[in-house]
């Protein structure tokens, strides 16, 4: 399944008409992934993380960026093209390292 065709299938399941949806529900499963490795770091035990698990919320999270994408007019798969041309550029430019947006 490409970009556009899952773009497509994902939004064919939301069914909150607040633009806000997506944004705020975006944030939260970002945080219910990032709670899959952030507690067992922080309780400094070692638990098995299930991959089930991450697949899970990471899908989630792509549901959720790419519903919100969508109704803001905006293509996954261009924001995935600019993505890779950005990194790209970074390297090229030798500043993949460090931070800023405009490197
Ligand atoms: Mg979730």
């Amino acid at each position: 399944m490409d970009f556009n065709e899952y773009q497509l299938r994902a939004e064919s399941f939301a069914i909150y008409e607040e633009r806000l949806y997506p944004v705020v529900s975006l944030i939260i499963e970002s945080a219910e992934l990032a709670d899959l490795y952030v507690k067992p770091l922080l309780r400094g035990d070692a638990v098995d993380i299930e991959r089930k698990q991450v697949i899970s919320e990471a899908g989630d999270v792509l549901w959720n960026l790419a519903v919100f994408l969508k109704r803001e007019g905006i293509r996954l798969e261009d924001v995935a093209k600019e993505n890779i041309k950005k990194l790209t550029k970074r390297v090229q430019n030798g500043t993949i390292q460090g931070s800023g947006h405009d490197r």
